[in-house]
């Protein structure tokens, strides 16, 4: 990295990394856990963090290292670890790194321990670094999506059964399959499945999973250092190939023609493509007619949002891979109240038993209530977007219309960008559907307010906390 030689690039780099943690983990787990962590150092691609306590450290260390160590990786190439130390808030002038003991790593190696599905050693897929010091493209699989792990139900049947389909069949039994549906209902889950299930049963093919985002970032890279030739070598010598998210890639023209072509080529020589997006084919936007009628050429299936008896099901199952002592009532509950999401389900089942085990007591209703009495409230009663516009315009002091109008002036600029940031945070709404709302915009420029608004919050405190207040009012 010579990450140590600027400070506030990484420091920047852990903004980004914090607030796409908060987007994914949902607010409530991100307050819990990892809100709390600090960055403390980053030398020679180690990026060293902080948290109070050691039960915080291992609870981090086993639901949060592995993402963490993927987004920074997706922020600077060079990290090659992130540890996790214990550093009491306390301790007057702390040295980072002198907690040798206490230290958690999540890097190459942790995550080969952790790697269960697997037998053999170096095929790169999972290293930050290939054999050889060279990249590999591939990002790093999450240890717990596997088929295993999934749970099945009416909303997400089809899904899973192609997907296994996938995985297990000797021919390519459909090209591609299209998988799409909201956030946090296991479209990344199931990806990452297929690939440890082929990695199992045939480790000599290649495969490549990885986001919209990063693949359109190595392209651009691959553009800049005039190495175009590599990046579409590498690309179209693979087994099978995962994108993840591909809504991300609409509007950028010269990234979906590469798309295109690398799609065209790979299906052309019956190698497997798996595509995962929040909309079905023919509704991505920003993506051309032609791409968006190939896309839909294979199998498309869609995982619609949970039914009670899946989100029952799901906690359930993980209940018993956490071996905590549940009562039946309390996840009855939980499937009656958190509708939004399988990621907030599981967020919100992680908290009652980390409270559970901190305080040492058992878990009941009335504890349950009061654990989670934040997030329950924001499931009770979801904030509309033009809930959101009307609050922020009046806070800023702006007419509701300049959220819609295309006036760039700061004034109404940033007021427009923080409405944008709390409509992602609040609703359940995708970028396309917020740009929307915003008199048309694109999702790109959704994207950019939320990373905007991120950044200005992580260095500007009064902003911060502006736009705290704006959030809790919405709230509540
Ligand atoms: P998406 O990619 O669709 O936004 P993810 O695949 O990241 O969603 O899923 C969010 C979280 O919910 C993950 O931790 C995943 O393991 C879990 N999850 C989603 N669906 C299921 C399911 N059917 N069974 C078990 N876990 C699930
Ligand atoms: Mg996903």
């Amino acid at each position: 990295m010579q990450i140590g030689h600027l400070d506030s690039y990484t420091s920047e780099q852990w903004a980004r990394v914090r607030g796409r943690l908060r987007t994914e983990v949902g607010e409530a787990a991100f307050r819990s856990w990892l809100k709390p962590l600090t960055l403390v150092g980053a030398k020679d691609g180690v990026v060293r963090m902080s948290v109070p306590t050691r039960f915080m450290r291992d609870w981090v260390r086993s639901n949060y290292a592995e993402r963490i160590f993927a987004l920074w990786g997706d922020e600077n190439d060079v990290v090659s670890k992130v540890e996790i130390v214990v550093q009491p808030p306390t301790r007057p002038d702390p040295k980072p790194g002198s907690d040798g003991e206490a230290c958690a790593e999540a890097g190459p190696r942790a995550r080969r321990a952790a790697r269960a599905p697997s037998k053999s050693g170096d095929d790169g897929l999972y290293d930050g670094k290939a054999s050889g010091g060279r990249r590999e493209i591939s990002a790093p699989l999450d240890p717990r999506f596997t088929f295993e792990n999934f749970v099945v139900g009416k909303p997400n049947e089809l899904a899973y059964a192609a997907a296994r389909r996938i995985a297990e069949a000797k021919t390519v039994p459909f090209n591609p399959l299209f998988l799409y549906g909201g956030v946090g209902l296991g479209k990344t889950h199931l990806m990452h499945a297929i690939a440890w299930n082929i990695r199992k049963r045939t480790p000599e093919r290649r495969i490549i999973y990885l986001s919209a985002e990063k693949f359109m970032y190595q392209f651009v890279r691959a553009l800049r250092t005039k190495d175009t030739m590599a990046f579409k070598e590498q690309f179209r010598s693979v087994d099978v190939l995962m994108i993840d998210d591909v809504q991300f890639i609409g509007g950028r023209e010269a990234t979906q023609e590469e798309f295109f072509h690398t799609f065209n080529a790979l299906v052309d020589q019956n190698r497997q493509v798996v595509i995962s997006a929040d909309k079905s084919p023919t509704d991505l936007e920003g993506v051309e007619e032609r791409m968006r009628s190939r896309l839909g050429w294979g199998l498309v299936a869609d995982i619609h949002p949970t039914t009670y008896e899946l989100r029952l099901g799901i906690l359930q199952a993980k209940a018993e891979q956490m071996a905590a002592e549940i009562p039946g009532k309390v996840l009855e509950f939980l499937a009656h109240k958190i509708t939004s999401n399988v990621r907030e389900l599981e967020g919100a089942l992680n908290r009652i038993v980390a409270h559970g085990t901190l305080v040492g007591r058992s878990i009941t209703l009335e504890t349950t209530q009061e654990v989670l009495h934040d997030l329950l409230r924001a499931n009770d009663r979801r904030v509309t977007i033009e809930e959101i516009q009307k609050r922020v315009a009046e806070h800023f002091n702006v007419r509701v219309a300049d959220m819609h109008s295309a006036r760039r002036a700061r004034a109404v600029a940033r007021p427009r960008q923080v409405a944008m940031y709390l409509a992602k945070q609040l609703t359940t709404r995708s970028l396309p559907e917020i740009g929307r709302k915003f008199g048309g915009r694109d999702h790109t420029t959704v994207m950019h307010a939320v990373r905007r608004i991120e950044e200005l919050k992580a260095t500007d405190h009064g902003f911060a906390e502006d736009v705290e207040l704006l959030r809790r009012m919405l709230e509540g």
